[in-house]
C-alpha cells in the first residue's frame, strides 16, 4: 500500500501576533476576569448572597487536602478474612490481566482444605502501575481494592516503589517519603 505524506505548512504569524502585546493584554484580561469574579462571589457568599454560584478556591496542599471522590483509584490494599489473613486465593487473575505486568504473586497451598491456595508473597511495583483498576475488576474474591485514598506514592528509589504483602495488607495512611540516607 502506497504511503502518502501530507506536508502541513506552519501558519505565518500576523504582525499583531508577532509583537505579542495584544495576546499579553488578552491574558491579563482573562486572569483579571477570574480574579474579580471570584472576589465578587466570595464577598457575596460572606453576606449569604449568590450561594448557588460557585467561586474558585485555592487548596493549600499538602497542609489541606481535598476530599477525594469515593470511587477514586488510589494505593492498593489486600482485604482480609475475619482471622486477619488475606482473602486472596492466588488465582493469578489480577497478575494476568495487569497491562503493566507489575503484580508478582507466588502461590502456596492453603492449610484450610476448603481453600485451594493463598499467596506466599504478593508484590506490586507502583513504579510501573498505571492505576487502571483492572486488577480490582478481575478479582473474583474482592481481595484487592484501590480505596485507601493514599496518594502519597513517591519514593527515592525504584525499590521504594514496590509494595510487599504486609504493606498491602496494612497500608499506612500517614505514610511519608523516607529520606534516603545515601542522598548527599
Ligand atoms: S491498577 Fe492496573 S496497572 Fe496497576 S496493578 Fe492493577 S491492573 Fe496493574
Ligand atoms: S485476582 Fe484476587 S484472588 Fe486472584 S490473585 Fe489477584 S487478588 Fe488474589
Amino acid at each position: 500500500m502506497a504511503i502518502t505524506t501530507k506536508i502541513i505548512k506552519r501558519p505565518k504569524m500576523t504582525f499583531w501576533q508577532q509583537i505579542y502585546i495584544p495576546e499579553i493584554i488578552r491574558g491579563v484580561c482573562i486572569t483579571g476576569g477570574h480574579f474579580w469574579r471570584n472576589l465578587f462571589f466570595h464577598t457575596m457568599h460572606r453576606f449569604g448572597l449568590f450561594k448557588a454560584v460557585r467561586a474558585a478556591v485555592t487548596i493549600m496542599y499538602p497542609e489541606h487536602k481535598r476530599p477525594l471522590a469515593p470511587r477514586s483509584r488510589t494505593r492498593h490494599r489486600l482485604t482480609k478474612r475475619e482471622d486477619g489473613s488475606a482473602r486472596c486465593v492466588a488465582c493469578m487473575m489480577c497478575e494476568t490481566v495487569c497491562p503493566a505486568k507489575c503484580i508478582y504473586i507466588v502461590a502456596e497451598e492453603h492449610p484450610d482444605p476448603t481453600i485451594e491456595k493463598r499467596p506466599k508473597s504478593f508484590d506490586i511495583d507502583l513504579g510501573l502501575c498505571v492505576f487502571c483498576g483492572f486488577c480490582v475488576e478481575a478479582c473474583p474474591e474482592d481481595a484487592i481494592r484501590m480505596d485507601t485514598h493514599i496518594l502519597n506514592l513517591a519514593a527515592y528509589s525504584r525499590e521504594g516503589m514496590k509494595l510487599n504483602m504486609n504493606e498491602l495488607l496494612d497500608p499506612n495512611p500517614n505514610y511519608t517519603v523516607q529520606i534516603d540516607p545515601k542522598r548527599p
